[in-house]
């Protein structure tokens, strides 16, 4: 499954730009992340060179596995999607049984956006595990990701 998800050229377009060459990051195990930042090893190593000139010290990249996908947005996600579809249900009732449209339109309007925003947060926390596990794939065994490029990659 993992295999599946770093080989779908779809998840592969989704993958982050890096904030200096602004390439696609290819493999995550040569990147690492600068606040919110992504940045190839390389990249983040020029542009070190470059601060130290001026004197100042560019914090080092952090693992891109330090910043999992939350689980508990998932669950707040979904509990808009079904309390969103309770306020509809509620419209629905004060609009038909009640013949009082304007309680019910009180109602309808957050039980329409509360639901869609619940979707649309589930889809974003969907694309995010995967990005998560793409990562995971990439890195292979989590601890190797070391924050500096391989000697042998860098350029000067
Ligand atoms: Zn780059």
């Amino acid at each position: 499954m993992l295999r599946v998800a770093a080989e779908n050229p779809i998840l592969k377009s989704m993958r982050p730009d890096c904030h200096r060459c602004s390439q696609p990051i290819e493999d995550y195990s040569l990147a690492g992340r600068l606040g919110k930042q992504w940045l190839h090893k390389d990249c983040w190593l020029a542009m070190w060179r470059e601060e130290r000139v001026r004197g100042v010290d560019l914090p080092v990249l952090t693992s891109p596995l330090a910043a999992p996908p939350r689980e508990m947005s998932v669950m707040v996600f979904a509990l808009m999607f079904h309390f969103g579809i309770a306020l509809a249900m509620i419209a629905w009732v004060f609009i038909t049984q009640e013949d009082d449209t304007g309680t019910g339109l009180a109602f309808l309007v957050p039980g329409v956006l509360i639901p869609m925003a619940g979707v649309l947060g589930l889809a974003l926390s969907v694309y995010r595990r995967r990005n998560f596990e793409v990562m995971l794939h990439d890195l292979g065994r989590p601890g190797v990701w070391s924050a500096v490029p391989n000697p042998e990659r860098s350029r000067d």
